[in-house]
C-alpha cells in the first residue's frame, strides 16, 4: 500500500532523508516527503530522518485494516495466540540492543537507561505469554436449580494506545500486549519524536507471526489523535502523556461512549526523614532528579526533606552532581544525555528563570551548558534549586527536565500534608530507617505508586500501573489484571439444560434463584 491509496499525491520532491512509515495491515505505508516532519538527534541538533504526518484518511486505513483482522485473533486459540507472544519476546530480546539504540538516537538518554526501558518493557511482553491463565473466565455451578452460571471474557475489537516521546518501546510495550493478549485488533498512534524504536516494533511483532491487521502504526499529532478519538468502531483507548492531552482525550472519548485510561502529568517528591541512610539518599535524589534529563513521568523532582535533613543532605547532593558528565547518549561514561527538543530545552530554561524570580535559591545553574563538540545539540546542565516553597510554580508545575528542587519542612506531618496536597500523584518515596514511618507512609499517603528507600517506584511489568488526582483519567490502572479488564468485556451467560423430570409448571413470576 502507499500513500496515493489514502491521500492524493501531489508534486513530490526528491526524499534526501530516510522517510519513516506508517505500518498498516502488516506492511509500511510510505509517505510523501511533504506530508512528513523532521525528526532531530538531539544530540547534535541534526535533523536525521522525515516522520509522516498522520490524520484522519490514515486512522480510517488502519480501522478498516483492524477491522478485518479482529474476528479470526479473536477466534484464534489461545495457545496459538500466546505462541506469538513467546516469539515476539526472543525477537524483541535479541534486538534489544538495537531497539536501545534508536531511542538514544531518537531521545537523547543514554543507551544503558534506554536498555533498561527496553527490558522493563519487555516484562509486560512475559506476562502476557501466559494469556490462556490469566484469561480464564469464571464458572459457577448451581447459581439456581439445574442452572450454571458462567462468565466470559471478550475482547472489545479495535483499540488504541497514544503514546509519548520519552518511553517508545516501555510504554507501548506496556500496553499492546495486554490488549492484544485480550484478543483486540490495536492501532498504535506514537510520539513523532522518537519514531525510530517504534518501526522496529512493529517489524518484530510481524515477524512474530501477529496476523497482518492486528497491529497498525500511524504517526501524527493533533489531526490522528482527533482521528482516533471520534471514530466510532475505536472501543478504547489507553493514553499515556501530558494531563492537558489526556484530558482532552478522556472527555471527548467517553463522551463517545469509549473506555479511556489516561496515564498523565507528574510532579513526584521524595520525603527524607532525619534518620535516613544520606549517602544512600543523595545517590537516590540525584539519579532519579537527573536520569533521563528528568524527562520521566516517575522522576522525583521534589526532595521534601524534614528537620535539619537539608543541610546535611545538600552538600552530598553537590558532592555528586560534581561528577555528572553531560554529552551523547552513546558516549562511554556519560551520565545524562540532552533534552529531546530545542523547543523543550527552552521551556525549561523558562522555568529555570521562573523559580529564580519566584525566590527560590538557585544552587547549581544548568542554564550555560554547552557541549563543546556539539554546540548545536540540546543540551542542559543539571540544575538544583533549595528553599522551594509550595505556591511556587516551579513546586507546583512539572517541568519535565533535569531540576531538581529542595523543600524544606519541620516535621513528618508537614511533609505527608504537602504530598497528599499536591495537585499530581504519580509516584512517591520516603527514605528513612525507620521502618514504622515507612509503614505509616505507606498507610497515610495518596499517591498510588510508593517508594521504600526506593526512588523510582515503578512496579514490574506484570503488576498494575497508575497514577491519581491529575496524573490519571480513568478507573482501571494499565498492565496486568487490570489492564486486561480495560481490554476485555465480561459477559455473563447462565445456562439450563433440559433434565427429565426439572420442568416445573408454567410461570409469569420473576425467575427466582432460591
Ligand atoms: P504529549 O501529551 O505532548 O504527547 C502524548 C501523545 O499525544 C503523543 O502521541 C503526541 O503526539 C500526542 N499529542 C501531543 N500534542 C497533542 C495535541 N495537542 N492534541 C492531540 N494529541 C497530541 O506528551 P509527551 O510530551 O510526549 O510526553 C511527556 C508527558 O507524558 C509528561 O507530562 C509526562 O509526565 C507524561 N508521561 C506520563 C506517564 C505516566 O505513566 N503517567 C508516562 C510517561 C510520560
Amino acid at each position: 500500500m502507499t500513500v496515493e491509496a489514502i491521500r492524493p499525491s501531489v508534486e513530490t520532491p526528491p526524499a534526501i532523508l530516510p522517510i519513516l512509515s506508517h505500518w498498516i495491515g502488516g506492511r509500511p505505508v510510505e509517505v510523501l516527503p511533504e506530508h512528513t516532519g523532521p525528526v532531530y538527534n538531539p544530540a547534535t541538533g541534526e535533523v536525521i530522518a522525515r516522520v509522516p504526518r498522520g490524520g484522519a484518511p490514515e486512522i480510517e486505513a488502519a480501522v478498516a485494516a483492524a477491522k478485518a483482522a479482529f474476528p479470526a485473533w479473536r477466534d484464534t486459540p489461545l495457545i496459538a495466540r500466546s505462541q506469538v507472544f513467546f516469539a515476539f519476546r526472543e525477537l524483541a530480546w535479541k534486538h534489544r540492543e538495537e531497539l536501545a539504540a534508536l531511542i538514544t538516537r531518537d531521545h537523547g538518554k543514554t543507551f544503558a537507561d534506554a536498555l533498561v526501558g527496553v527490558t522493563r518493557g519487555i516484562e509486560t511482553v512475559e506476562y502476557a505469554c501466559g494469556l490462556p491463565v490469566h484469561l480464564a473466565g469464571m464458572n459457577t455451578p448451581n447459581v439456581a436449580s439445574g442452572v450454571d452460571a458462567v462468565t466470559l471474557r471478550q475482547p472489545l475489537g479495535v483499540v488504541a494506545a497514544i503514546t509519548p516521546f520519552n518511553f517508545p518501546v516501555m510504554v507501548p510495550m506496556w500496553i499492546l500486549p495486554i490488549a492484544l493478549a485480550a484478543g483486540n485488533a490495536v492501532i498504535l498512534k506514537p510520539s513523532s519524536h522518537t519514531p525510530g524504536a517504534t518501526q522496529l516494533q512493529a517489524e518484530l511483532w510481524h515477524e512474530a507471526g501477529l496476523p497482518t491487521g492486528i497491529l497498525n502504526v500511524v504517526y501524527g499529532g493533533r489531526e490522528a489523535v482527533a482521528a482516533i478519538v471520534e471514530h466510532p468502531d475505536i472501543k478504547a483507548i489507553q493514553f499515556v502523556g501530558s494531563t492537558a492531552v489526556g484530558r482532552y482525550v478522556y472527555e471527548e472519548g467517553t463522551k463517545r461512549g469509549k473506555r479511556v485510561g489516561a496515564f498523565t502529568s507528574a510532579k513526584n517528591a521524595m520525603v527524607v526523614l532525619p534518620d535516613a541512610d544520606l549517602e544512600m539518599t543523595a545517590d537516590a535524589a540525584v539519579a532519579s532528579g537527573y536520569g533521563s534529563a528528568g524527562e520521566r513521568c516517575m522522576a522525583q523532582t521534589l526532595v521534601i526533606a524534614v528537620g535539619d535533613t537539608a543541610d546535611r543532605l545538600r552538600p552530598l547532593m553537590l558532592e555528586r552532581i560534581a561528577k555528572l558528565k553531560v554529552g551523547p547518549g552513546m558516549d562511554p561514561g556519560v551520565d545524562m544525555g540532552p533534552i529531546y527538543t530545542q523547543d523543550h530545552r527552552q521551556s525549561i530554561i523558562k522555568w529555570i528563570d521562573r523559580g529564580v524570580e519566584e525566590g527560590a535559591e538557585l544552587v547549581v545553574d544548568g542554564r550555560p551548558f554547552v557541549h563543546p563538540e556539539h554546540p548545536d545539540g540540546f543540551y542542559l546542565g543539571v540544575t538544583l534549586f533549595d528553599h522551594v516553597k509550595p505556591g511556587m510554580d516551579i513546586y507546583n508545575e512539572e517541568i519535565f527536565g533535569p531540576v531538581l528542587g529542595i523543600v524544606r519542612v519541620g516535621t513528618y506531618d508537614e511533609a505527608i500534608n504537602l504530598v497528599n496536597g499536591h495537585k499530581y500523584a504519580n509516584g512517591t518515596a520516603i527514605f528513612t530507617t525507620d521502618g514504622g514511618a515507612a509503614r505509616r507512609y505507606q498507610l497515610e499517603v495518596e499517591v498510588p505508586m510508593v517508594g521504600v528507600n526506593v526512588p523510582i517506584p515503578v512496579p514490574a511489568g506484570y503488576l498494575s500501573f497508575s497514577g491519581a488526582k491529575e496524573s490519571a483519567l480513568g478507573d482501571l490502572p494499565m498492565r496486568g489484571e487490570d489492564g486486561l479488564r480495560f481490554f476485555s468485556r465480561q459477559k455473563e451467560v447462565t445456562i439450563r439444560w433440559p433434565e427429565p423430570g426439572r420442568r416445573g409448571a408454567l410461570s409469569l413470576v420473576f425467575p427466582s434463584n432460591s
